[in-house]
């Protein structure tokens, strides 16, 4: 294995995938993320533990599960929103479960119709459920909408911090930040991934920064500066944002190799077979638009 000095965690087949309106063939999926572990992807978010009503494309979470967990050297990683989530990850066999947590009041009560210290009580569940049936799985949480929101305007940083303090009290191995809007600044996150390395140390997990004003890969390197060295991030910028046509959603994989990579840093991911990895995403959702500008100049199209 390719040593690397940061690691990007691939959360396309969740975050990506949940967000286009075709589902992808389980087969189909089954090839990408066999080609992104080929390309040096060491930690993937396969899937979310949802009910399949609810997101039909993550229907067949527990049989992807399986499969990425053959693949040598992988963690595999699993979104859910509460214990009953768990135990079905847990029962597929995940190595790692993420939880979202909002950090604004206002989108945890639209999104999940529960209060943030009502999520905190579904984290503290999800700790008693790994602590009896599963301890060397690990529990993130990704603190969303930590850099703004849509419907409240400004999240206070006093509360983004006072939250990850209280997770990380209860149990949880890590707690990130998420730019789910795609509101923030470099700026601002320098500022609060410092404040969150003061107030948790090693427990500061991973930066999850989206692209919505082409401002992802400024703040991750934002982040990088810090001290981040964990980066979430989907290939071909998958799903795109539903409130900015022509912007990608998540930071595009592609790009955030590219760019370490030309620094220096090692990101154990290989170009040439992400590219390939890329060509099997497309074969499996025809027609879905991919972002990348590192890609376009690897095409000769500009
Ligand atoms: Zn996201």
């Amino acid at each position: 294995m390719t040593p690397a000095d940061v690691l990007i965690s691939e959360v396309g087949p969740r975050d990506g995938l949940q967000s286009v309106k075709t589902t992808m063939p389980t087969p189909d999926k089954l090839r990408w993320i066999t080609a992104l572990h080929a390309a040096g992807l060491r930690e993937i978010e396969v899937g979310s533990f949802v009910p399949a009503r609810l997101l039909p494309q993550m229907a067949d979470a527990a049989e992807v599960v399986h499969h990425a967990i053959t693949l040598p050297g992988l963690r595999v990683m699993a979104l859910v929103p509460n214990r009953r989530g768990a135990e079905a990850a847990l029962a597929a066999g995940v190595h790692k479960i993420t939880l979202p947590v909002s950090a604004s009041e206002a989108h945890s009560l639209a999104n999940v119709r529960k209060t943030r210290g009502q999520m905190v009580d579904e984290v503290r569940e999800v700790l008693a459920l790994r602590r009896e049936r599963a301890p060397g799985v690990s529990v993130e949480v990704g603190l969303s909408t930590a850099f703004g929101c849509t419907l409240q305007g400004s999240v206070p940083e006093d509360e983004v911090i006072r939250l990850a303090a209280t997770l990380v009290e209860a149990g949880v191995d890590e707690v990130g930040l998420s730019d789910t809007t795609g509101m923030a600044n470099p700026a601002q996150v320098r500022r609060l991934f410092l404040r969150l390395r003061a107030e948790i140390g090693d427990r500061a997990g991973a930066a999850h920064l989206h692209n919505t004003r082409g401002l992802g890969l400024a703040n991750c390197l934002a982040a990088w500066d810090v001290g981040v060295r964990g980066f979430d991030s989907s290939q071909g910028g998958l799903g795109g944002c539903p409130y900015a046509p022509g912007a990608s959603g998540n930071v595009v994989t592609e790009d955030l190799v590219h760019m370490f990579e030309a620094m220096g840093v090692r990101t154990g991911v290989d170009g040439a077979a992400l590219l390939a990895a890329r060509a099997v995403l497309q074969q499996g959702l025809p027609g879905e638009p991919l972002y990348g500008m590192s890609v376009l100049v690897a095409d000769g199209r500009h």
